[in-house]
């Protein structure tokens, strides 16, 4: 059961620089006083009624503390300490600052498959740790999905807030997570299940060699139909033409919609592409190669959506505030962005969809 501290957390740690935000929490760097130890601090909002859809309910929290104190592997980040306060808690995590994977592989000049493979299979052993224990990661995307420096180009999983233990044959349904990753399952409200983080498997990996999302549409709904439709190709060339047909294969067994007939975390771990057997097939990943200008562009996409969403809020919420009469100048991911009055009807910041949702 999880344990949290309910002593002032700068009395122990010294809170430092902004490294991150979901979308009811903030990620600071923050200094052990007794050791000078840097660690993340996770300030995660607790929700306040059962009313409110602001902040996270103390149960998530709670399950979220207790699936990290439950798991301990190199790739997966630990939990150092955890406080419990009026309005938030916080977690103190094992600090990473090597990026995003998808970052850090967008700056090479080139990469062949077999780096790729090797990338995914510290993913897939990851995943195994969580799913020999029945937890499921249910948030598995590029954003969580990071290094633990760039020394040493260790994968970091991160992001526990949506994670259940689910045990075979309990029957778990809910909606929730990106849109773009999400199984079919999820959608069509069945039954979740350890299967559910592999289709993500399947579009992380897909992603990675083609710099294209599968199943992205112009807006939700229309992904949310392509992802049940199973709507996805290795047609275009202008993504395709340098990846290794042992690769689509590895995604082919992902990408199903029958949850039961979807590889599992053991299967891919010895699946070819991850595990050649042949001379031939070491060859067929050496040779193929990774579309770094379409990864690039992707990674500049999802840049670009994130800014945008948080001007909209900003413009919603100084509309709100009236601040009418004035343009306000804000910094949006380095850069200087202009706001100015909307006609937009008033929201809360609850509007704000962030990039996964508890709902
Ligand atoms: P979401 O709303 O997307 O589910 P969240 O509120 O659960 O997010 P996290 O995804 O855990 O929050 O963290 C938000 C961001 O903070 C991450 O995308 C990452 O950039 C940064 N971050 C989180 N944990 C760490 C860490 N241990 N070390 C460094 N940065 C981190």
């Amino acid at each position: 059961m999880a344990m949290f501290r309910t002593e002032s957390v700068e009395e122990f740690y010294q809170i430092g620089e902004d490294i991150g935000s979901g979308q009811f929490s903030e990620v600071k760097k923050v200094t052990e006083k007794s050791t000078g130890k840097d660690y993340a601090g996770k300030f995660i909002r607790k929700r306040r009624s059962t009313a409110s859809r602001r902040g996270v309910k103390r149960e998530d929290i709670v399950r979220e503390v207790s699936i990290l104190e439950e798991l301990s592997h190199d790739n997966i980040i630990s939990l150092h300490d955890a406080f419990e306060l009026q309005k938030e808690v916080v977690l103190i995590l094992e600090l990473v600052t090597g990026g995003e994977l998808f970052h850090y592989l967008a700056e090479e000049d080139h990469v062949n498959e077999e780096v790729a493979a090797q990338f995914v299979k510290k993913i897939l052993e990851a995943l195994k740790h969580m799913h020999d224990r029945n937890i499921c990661h249910l948030d598995l995307k590029p954003e969580n999905i990071m290094l633990l420096n760039r020394n040493t180009q260790n994968i970091m999983l991160i992001d526990f807030g949506l994670s259940r233990r689910i045990k075979p044959g309990e029957d778990i349904r809910d909606i929730m997570g990106t849109a773009e990753f999400v199984a079919p399952e999820i959608i069509n409200f069945e039954p979740l299940s350890l299967n559910t983080d592999m289709w993500a498997i399947g579009v992380i990996t897909y992603i990675l060699l083609s710099g294209l999302s599968p199943f992205l549409g112009d807006d939700q709904q229309e992904t949310y139909e392509n992802v049940t439709a199973i709507n996805y190709s290795f047609e275009d060339d202008d993504f395709f033409s340098s990846t290794s047909e042992l690769a689509k294969d590895f995604i082919d067994h992902l990408l199903l919609k029958d949850p039961r007939k979807r590889a599992t975390v053991d299967q891919c771990l010895s699946h070819p592409w991850i595990m050649p057997r042949s001379k031939k097939q070491k060859v067929q990943r050496q040779t193929s190669h990774l579309k770094l200008e379409n990864l690039r562009k992707f990674n500049a996409k999802k840049r670009w959506k994130q800014s945008m969403k948080v001007v909209s809020i900003c413009n919603k919420l100084s509309k709100n505030a009236r601040l009418r009469s004035a343009s306000t100048t804000v910094d949006v991911n380095g850069a200087s962005l202009t706001l100015t009055p909307c006609d937009e009807a008033p929201v809360s910041t609850d509007d704000y969809d962030g990039t996964s949702g508890r709902r």
